[in-house]
């Protein structure tokens, strides 16, 4: 019979990380629970299975470069009630990510825009598609560097290949025309197969300005816009909305 080293040596040969790290609890819940053969293997290919995913989406994660870890669970839609949520329903299909639609979250600072982008993010790393998070600032720089450096086809590629880009705070800090010009090149090159997901304060009429360049910014949207889910949030600042509350709570405490 073989010695618990020798399988431990023999599932990590195999690349079976789930039996490696836990051989002794397999023997022990499967003799236990008296499984007969096809159940062992059951519950050890389940198990090995559940391992890859977990690994699989930690790496997807970990490559997303999210600023936060934010879920869709955790957002409260009811603050929000100009939300389709019909809408929301249907993006949470992930067809967009699938078909290589947009999506546009616009709306005044606090109202949720990126915390919606992080959660559409993340659902789409768990059903595997590749994504990354960048503020619009940091990859217009990155753009810009690579330019400088002779290396801008290399960057371009790689940015072109992500399945889902998330594009966060378009418009907070106004593009040089070389900066616009290189976001339409990124997008031209993304159009109708890979989806990008931009988190924006400003309208899409300002966006001219936002980009210096009104030709550079009616091409951005053009390419954008064709398959695009637009939503626009109105409501009042969720960080405000808190604060209203909990200085409410403050006062009501002070009365009683
Ligand atoms: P924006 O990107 O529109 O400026 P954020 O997504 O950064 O806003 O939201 C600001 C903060 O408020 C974040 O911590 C976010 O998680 C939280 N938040 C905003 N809207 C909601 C909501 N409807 N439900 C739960 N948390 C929210
Ligand atoms: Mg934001």
């Amino acid at each position: 019979m073989a010695s618990d080293n020798n399988l431990v040596a023999m599932a990590d040969r195999l690349n079976l990380t789930f039996c490696r790290d836990h051989i002794e609890e397999i023997i022990s819940e499967t003799t236990n629970s008296r499984m007969n053969p096809r159940e062992i293997l059951q519950f050890v290919f389940s198990r090995e299975i559940s391992r890859r995913e977990e690994n699989r989406i930690r790496i997807g994660i970990m490559a997303a470069h999210f600023p936060r870890k934010c879920t869709l669970e955790e957002f409260d839609f009811s603050v929000q009630p100009c939300i389709d949520t019909a809408v929301i329903r249907e993006l949470k299909t992930l067809s967009w990510a699938g078909s290589g639609s947009n999506i546009l979250f616009l709306g005044p600072p606090g109202v949720g825009k990126t915390h919606l982008a992080i959660g559409f993010g993340l659902l789409a790393v768990k059903q595997g598609y590749s994504v990354l998070f960048k503020t619009a600032e940091a990859l217009i720089k990155e753009l810009s560097e690579a330019h400088e450096m002779g290396k801008l086809e290399q960057k371009m590629q790689k940015l072109a290949k992500v399945k889902v880009l998330i594009i966060d705070e378009l418009g907070y800090c106004p593009f040089s025309a070389n900066g616009s010009h290189l976001l339409f090149q990124l997008i031209s090159r993304r159009y109708e197969s890979k989806s990008t997901v931009i988190t924006s304060n400003r309208p899409v009429s300002d966006w001219g300005l936002i980009l210096g360049d009104t030709t550079a910014a009616t091409a951005i949207l053009d390419r954008l816009l064709h398959h695009c889910s637009v939503l626009t949030i109105n409501g009042d600042s969720y960080r405000l909305l808190a604060a209203k509350k909990a200085n409410l709570l403050a006062k009501n405490e002070s009365l009683s």
